[in-house]
């Protein structure tokens, strides 16, 4: 039997081993903001890796971007933010509380303090944070902090046709920070008010759309298995006509099962012209591809994949987690990471610091570190070094003990099996590296 793993479970472990804090913790904090700490912030970097290497390096027609958070303001008039960006909300007139309208049943009391009857008239609450660039505040300098990352890309389409050698079908990636003003924000980093994102603008011919939508669709989805990611945790949700955004002709969701329950983790979105049409519009300037396999002149349409990063840092705790009862009774915590993207890959232990192992040790710390993230641990019993290394996902630890002043080999051990093998050092990168390569998980 699986573990239940619950937000508080998650919450409490990231605390402890330092993957994520509460935003400035010490004045009390800041609701719905997370600070990344030293094995958070190596989970989420190695995550964006897996994800850029997937995007750009395995697909040879996509192109990365790395566009500025605040532009020109007309930018989200021409993407419809201005104007559509926002969730209706409503104010419990006797006890204040706020909701957003499409998360609560109206007809029914208040479910803060019961009421019935005290709900405001929705209003429209644009999510979009404003601010001024220069000096003054009149409406001319109001700029906005990107609600997506994606019109950064929309608006640097053409340079990008131009400066490069992208041919249609073609795609642009892009990694950022985003920026929506949540109401409801709870359930940890799920839903926070800057976050990443992810984002992957594919550009095709009108016409071949649909096609290429459900090659997306496909991919995206075999992403999240190479991670590791247990297949019976994601599944596709399609989104009803009334649910499909301003710019939408169809958008699926790939979904994971979170504590919470099965919740969003990104948007595989066929957006038509839309983008490209409107910018064209607004600015102006004519965004047209000229199609050299027929002379044809067109707006392409485009296919969008949108993930959350931060997200995606909760899912892959949360798939990750394990709390494994042994033969003995005892229960190891175990955070079962696929060794790409686990903030340490190989952790360097002495059996005792003395009689020249340590030294040994060091030496192979310094040979790995050159291919590895590696953590060097010579305090406490080895049963429990190895402990802490299973609670913070290490998939493999190195001991150095008397034998290998004879034997020039070391013991691997292996996280998920608690299996060793002797390895001989000459041998231990390259060993290492093919069993990252040919990583399956295995689950309790
Ligand atoms: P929702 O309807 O839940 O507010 P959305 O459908 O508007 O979200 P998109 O605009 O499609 O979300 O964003 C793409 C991805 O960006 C989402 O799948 C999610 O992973 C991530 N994302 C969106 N909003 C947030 C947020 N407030 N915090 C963290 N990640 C977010």
């Amino acid at each position: 039997m699986a573990a239940e793993v619950t937000m508080d479970k998650l919450v409490s472990l990231c605390k402890r081993r330092g993957f994520v804090f509460q935003s400035s913790e010490i004045y009390g904090g800041l609701s719905s903001a997370w600070d990344y700490g030293p094995l958070g912030v190596e989970l989420k970097n190695n995550i964006q890796k897996f994800w850029w290497r997937e995007m750009t390096q395995l697909h040879d027609n996509i192109v990365g971007l790395d566009a500025a958070i605040m532009m020109h303001p007309k930018t989200w008039e021409a993407s419809g933010h201005v104007e559509n960006f926002s969730d209706p909300l409503v104010d419990c007139k006797e006890c204040k509380s706020r909701f957003r309208a499409d998360h609560i049943d109206l007809a029914k009391p208040c479910p803060t303090c019961g009421n019935s009857g005290t709900f405001t008239e929705p209003r429209d609450f644009n999510l979009m944070f404003s601010t001024h660039l220069g000096p003054t505040k009149d409406s001319g300098s109001v700029v906005y902090l990107r609600p997506e990352t994606a019109q950064g890309i929309f608006v640097n389409f053409k340079n990008v046709v131009q400066s490069s050698r992208v041919k249609i079908p073609f795609g642009i990636a892009q990694v950022g920070k985003a920026f929506r003003n949540e109401i409801v924000t709870k359930n940890f980093i799920f839903r926070t008010c800057e976050f990443e994102q992810m984002e992957m603008q594919f550009f095709v011919k009108p016409g071949s759309d649909d096609e290429w939508f459900e090659y997306w669709k496909k991919e995206r989805i075999s992403y999240y298995e190479k991670m590791g990611i247990n297949p019976e945790k994601l599944r596709f949700k399609q989104h009803g006509p009334d649910e499909l955004a301003h710019y939408a002709k169809a958008a699926f969701d790939i979904e994971f099962l979170f504590p919470m329950g099965w919740q969003e983790l990104e948007g595989i979105h066929s957006r038509t012209d839309f983008d490209l049409g409107r910018h064209q519009e607004y600015s102006g300037k004519e965004q047209t591809y000229l199609d050299d396999s027929d002379n044809s002149r067109y707006v392409p349409y485009v296919i969008e994949t949108s993930a959350g990063l931060t997200r995606s840092v909760l899912m892959v705790l949360s798939d990750a987690y394990d709390e494994e009862t042994l033969a003995d009774g005892e229960v190891r915590n175990v955070l079962r990471f696929h060794p790409k993207v686990a903030p340490v890959t190989v952790g360097i232990m002495p059996l005792v610091k003395k009689d020249g192992l340590p030294e040994i040790a060091k030496d192979i710390q310094k040979e790995l570190m050159e291919d590895y993230a590696v953590f060097y641990d010579q305090s406490g019993a080895i049963g429990r070094r190895y402990r802490r290394m299973d609670e913070i996902g290490t998939p493999f630890c190195v001991t150095v003990d008397y034998d290998t002043k004879e034997d020039k080999a070391v013991t691997l051990r292996y996280r998920d099996s608690m299996e060793q093998v002797r390895v001989p050092i000459a041998e231990l990168s390259a060993r290492i590296r093919s069993e990252i390569k040919n990583y399956t998980r295995t689950r309790s």
